[in-house]
């Protein structure tokens, strides 16, 4: 559907600035910074229920990936060198403390993907173990999941998918260890080493001339067709959102083991790159929902996909793309490469989000390089476009008057990001 450009246009003038590729810092007026669950009738309960399947899995995952614990945690960092650096290079003193989420160093699927992906397809084989009568009660040994018979089940399923790469890495790897066939559907700007990690576990890769919005359309019309195919929607679904969303509890806590306080002298900013919006939604709604009124959230998205940003200034939603704007969805974030919003996720963040920014490729190339050599740790492209918040933050009015803020950057990916395609990305930003 394409909508009247020049009536948007005129109803909404930053659309032009967007239009124009101008870097953008917009505050959302909608923004409830004391939010009430159940949000556009979505409640907290999801949160728990999603935290409540995981700690059912716990051995499962253990003993499927012995590489972990059994839980889908990521640790927070403290960015000391980064923020001199920040500073020094932006010209202005951030205040506060800068920390790093580390959903890079997720566990077996290096993204933020791992929490939204595993949590469906375990929500999925539950549903199948318990109408199958593997699983009798939730308090069963969920081990039970791995057995010869579980996994002849699982077989018969094709688990489908449409995704622009980490997200297909993630359902892949817990769905082919699982025993399911999987399909993922992936968009031109996946990356080939993605591509060929998920081959190598027998996953199939149909791969798309086109973007993202199209690979997930044929994946949802394919698996319309065929009863044993379990779609994962990615632009719909409230399985991944729970589980992004049960990070909130997770940073709560950690927050209360670091000695962090959040309150009013003490407010917590937290910057996250966005694609569909499913990701860094839900990791919102969690947020929100543990810190109330003392956390503001932002997204960041490329200049040339600035989906949900136009979906929410519009409030069109999935009913408008960056290309009504005449924008072309390119973009070296592949993980960011999205032309239309999840209508599921947006309307959600009309309440939830604070604001969002825009940034140019080359500033997270720079950005990458900055924290490669200030901190040692390497993030893939998308994962960086929160490092420019704090920066944009501090000049604004959200930060007047408070002593003490805490600015929390999601690293949404980057640990499977391959050794040797790492220096081109490096010495590409090195030069900026
Ligand atoms: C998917 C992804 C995002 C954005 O998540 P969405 O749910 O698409 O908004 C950000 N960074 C990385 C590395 C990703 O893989």
């Amino acid at each position: 559907m394409s909508v009247e450009l020049d009536r948007l246009l005129k109803q909404y003038p930053i659309l032009k600035d967007v239009m124009r590729k101008q870097p953008v810092l917009w505050k959302n007026p909608d923004y409830v910074v004391t939010p009430h669950y159940p949000v556009r009738g979505v409640g907290e309960d999801i949160i728990f229920s999603a935290i409540e399947r995981f700690k059912r899995f716990r051995n499962l995952i253990k003993i499927a990936f012995p590489e972990t614990n059994g839980t889908i945690l990521s640790p927070i960092s403290t960015l000391t060198h980064m923020k001199s650096e920040l500073e020094l290079i932006y010209q202005m003193p951030i205040s506060g403390m800068l920390l790093l989420k580390r959903d890079d160093l997720l566990p077996v699927a290096g993204s933020i993907k791992a929490r939204g992906g595993f949590h469906e397809v375990l929500a999925f084989a539950e549903k199948l173990a318990f109408s199958h009568g593997i699983l009798q009660s939730i308090d069963d040994d969920y081990v039970t999941l791995l057995s010869k018979e579980a996994r002849k089940l699982f077989q018969q399923y094709t688990i489908s998918v449409g995704s622009t790469g980490n997200l297909g890495l993630s359902i892949g790897m817990i769905g082919s260890t699982l025993g399911f066939q999987v399909v993922v559907h992936m968009s031109a700007d996946a990356k080939e080493w993605k591509k060929e990690l998920l081959r190598k576990n027998g996953v199939k890769v149909v791969e798309y001339q086109s973007d993202y919005t199209i690979a997930v359309e044929n994946a949802r019309n394919e698996a319309a067709n065929n009863d044993n195919t379990y779609f994962v929607d990615d632009e719909n679904s409230s399985l991944l959102f729970a589980g992004y969303a049960a990070a909130g509890i997770e940073v709560k806590k950690q927050f209360d083991e670091l000695g962090i306080k959040v309150d009013a002298e003490h407010p917590l900013f937290v910057y996250l790159p966005c694609g569909v919006g499913g990701g860094p939604g839900g990791v919102t709604f969690g947020l929100k929902q543990q810190f109330g009124e003392h956390v503001h959230c932002f997204f960041a998205e490329p200049l040339n996909s600035p989906c949900m940003l136009t979906g929410l200034v519009t409030k069109l939603h999935h009913k408008v793309s960056v290309e009504d704007l005449l924008l072309d969805n390119k973009t070296e974030a592949d993980g960011l490469a999205v032309g239309r919003p999840s209508g599921f996720v947006g309307p959600i963040m009309e309440e939830l989000l604070a604001g969002i920014y825009t940034l140019k490729d080359e500033e997270w190339l720079k950005l990458m390089y900055i924290l490669y050599e200030s901190q040692d740790i390497f993030l893939e492209p998308s994962a960086l476009a929160g490092m420019k918040g704090p920066v944009l933050l501090n000049s604004t009015s959200h930060l007047q008057g408070v002593k003490a803020a805490t600015h929390l950057v999601w690293a949404t990916g980057g640990s499977m990001f391959p050794k040797d395609l790492r220096n081109d990305f490096l010495e590409r930003g090195k030069l900026l």
